[in-house]
């Protein structure tokens, strides 16, 4: 899937649950490294497993490598 950049911003951390209550359409992004109990972005998404913002950001180094070995 080849999609415009994300726009604007970073979501808001005001959205950000604890990953085990994110429920359904709440971004499963992991915004905290080392803090218990682990929060994620929690921003509405649609029905997907991340937002916009971090859909790009979880895609982009996959993307990455693709290019690379066609390049190699
Ligand atoms: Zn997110």
């Amino acid at each position: 899937m080849t999609g415009p950049a994300p726009k604007g911003r970073p979501p808001s951390g005001k959205h950000n649950v604890e990953l085990i209550k994110a429920g359904f359409a709440q971004c499963r992004y992991i915004v905290s490294d080392s803090s218990e109990p682990a929060l994620c972005c929690g921003a509405p998404t649609d029905g997907g497993s991340w937002c916009e913002w971090h859909r790009h950001i979880v895609y982009e180094p996959a993307r990455q490598r693709v290019r690379d070995r066609s390049a190699a």
